[in-house]
């Protein structure tokens, strides 16, 4: 399964992984998902975090 974006300049759809738009070339602007954050750099693993904590939080209300 892969992801597309779609090009501001154009409107066509690229690869998510793209950087540049396959169409017209342009930069795409990085609007990625959580698991695409996750191959991008450490912001991802923040975003990762912040949600272990609040699951980590749901089931400790649902069991105490
Ligand atoms: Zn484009």
């Amino acid at each position: 399964m892969q992801n597309y974006s779609i090009c501001p300049h154009c409107g066509g759809e690229t690869p998510s992984e793209n950087l540049n738009c396959i169409y017209c070339g342009n930069t795409l602007p990085h609007t990625l998902g959580v698991f695409s954050g996750l191959r991008y750099g450490a912001k991802g693993y923040v975003w990762l975090a912040i949600a272990a904590a609040l699951i980590a939080a749901f089931l400790a209300c649902l069991l105490l």
